[in-house]
């Protein structure tokens, strides 16, 4: 075939079909990890893992600092804390017993790989959104850092874990990431729970609502504050049964699964921050296990 005519098939096809000139998705697992320990405390749970939760209960009178910084604690004495996606550093985790005593743990978390997916051939316009969505895109991410800042001493979460918000297929993951053209778009943090339109979602855990409203990528999104700053995040939301300031028990109905903002079906997607790293769900949900 003619080099010409090549090229026009192949505009052919993008017309035609947007993408799928050209997919690789590469695809493993992260390793099993053992539970973690922590001297100086009464109990923990969790992996030293990217994406992992850690929580960690307290004697009576002891205090727990992180790299230096204080971290908030409950009136039972949890405190909880976690690594980001591609977080590598050793952390020092310093617990004070109220006799003075220290005792200090190096924690690092293990590396994992990601699911990457490599999509060449996408047309312009959805690869560089125009300059107001940017900007509305910008006013959105500013609105959901300031609800997840919100700090609470609830520990629902610590002493009972995290329940599944919505009941369905699991389609997403946390942690893989798209290659559009390309330029490395930001990664997948929650994981995508598929489920038709009006399944209610529930609240993984007790907490406090601060955020319940529209944003342009996520759709109807609600924030709960679990408290010592973990957060959960729904996304794509199609109802909100709540607002802010509201406060939740585990279990209860917060809104229904929709398709809503950015979406290509209906979906829950769930995300778990702590403070603004974000955190794995499915590793959260199984915190207790042995
Ligand atoms: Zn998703």
């Amino acid at each position: 075939m003619l080099p010409s005519r090549q090229n026009r098939l192949k505009q052919e096809l993008k017309k035609a079909f947007g993408i799928i000139l050209s997919m690789t998705i590469s695809l493993s697992c992260a390793n099993a990890s053992d539970k973690i320990t922590i001297e100086g405390a009464v109990s923990q749970f969790g992996e030293a893992i990217q994406g992992g939760l850690i929580i960690a209960q307290l004697n009576q009178g002891a205090r727990a600092s992180l790299d230096g910084t204080p971290l908030p604690m409950s009136a039972s004495g949890y405190v909880a804390f976690g690594f980001h996606r591609d977080d590598q550093d050793t952390i020092l985790l310093e617990i004070t017993h109220d006799s003075g005593e220290i005792y200090q743990t190096k924690i690092t978390p293990q590396i994992r790989a990601y699911e990457t997916q490599s999509i060449s051939g996408l047309a312009k316009k959805y690869v560089s959104p125009p300059q107001e969505t940017l900007d509305r895109i910008a006013r959105d991410r500013d609105a959901v850092i300031s609800a997840r800042a919100h700090l609470s001493y609830e520990d629902d979460f610590a002493k009972s874990g995290f329940d599944w918000p919505a009941k369905g297929i699991i389609t997403g993951v946390y942690g893989s990431q798209r290659i559009l053209n390309g330029q490395p778009r930001a990664p997948h943090y929650g994981i995508d729970i598929a489920a038709a339109k009006g399944t209610p979602v529930l609240a993984p855990a007790d907490g406090i609502i601060t955020m319940a409203d529209d944003l342009y990528y996520t759709g109807g999104t609600i924030i709960i504050d679990h408290g010592l700053n973990i957060s959960s995040t729904m996304l794509h939301l199609e109802s909100m049964s709540l607002s802010v300031g509201d406060i939740v028990k585990r279990g209860q109905v917060i809104g229904t699964v929709g398709s809503s903002g950015r979406s290509t079906g209906p979906h829950l997607d769930w995300r778990i921050n702590w403070q603004q790293k974000r955190l794995d769900p499915q590793l959260a949900l199984t915190l207790f296990d042995d």
